[in-house]
């Protein structure tokens, strides 16, 4: 009785932990994680620090992701120090302005 119960719990656990490492391993795949240096495009100083995932373009930067924040804000305005404009400010995320920073 005891055998029995401990083989389907032994089951149970080699099953959770299959399932577990596939979805982990399929996001890293799917999910490149990057560190990204965001540069003004006019004068080259560093705005961001920024932990982007996928591949995609720089479309916004989500604000729990950005590590060093050396921008400045005028308004709804998101600028570099040079007076750049770079993106705008919004509730979670800085939605960014096409070509106004370099991406390293
Ligand atoms: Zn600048």
């Amino acid at each position: 009785m005891i055998t029995k119960v401990k083989n389907r719990i032994n089951t149970i656990l080699s099953h959770l932990i299959e399932n577990t490492f596939q979805k982990l391993m399929s996001l890293g795949l799917t999910m490149r994680r990057r560190n990204l240096e965001i540069k003004c495009s006019e004068c080259g100083k560093l705005i961001f620090n920024y932990v982007k995932y996928g591949d995609g373009n720089l479309v916004k930067c989500h604000k729990d992701r950005i590590i060093e924040d050396h921008s400045e804000k005028d308004g709804k305005k998101v600028k570099c120090s040079c007076g750049n404009v770079i993106g705008r400010d919004r509730p979670h995320m800085i939605k960014m302005k096409g070509h106004a920073v370099d991406l390293e």
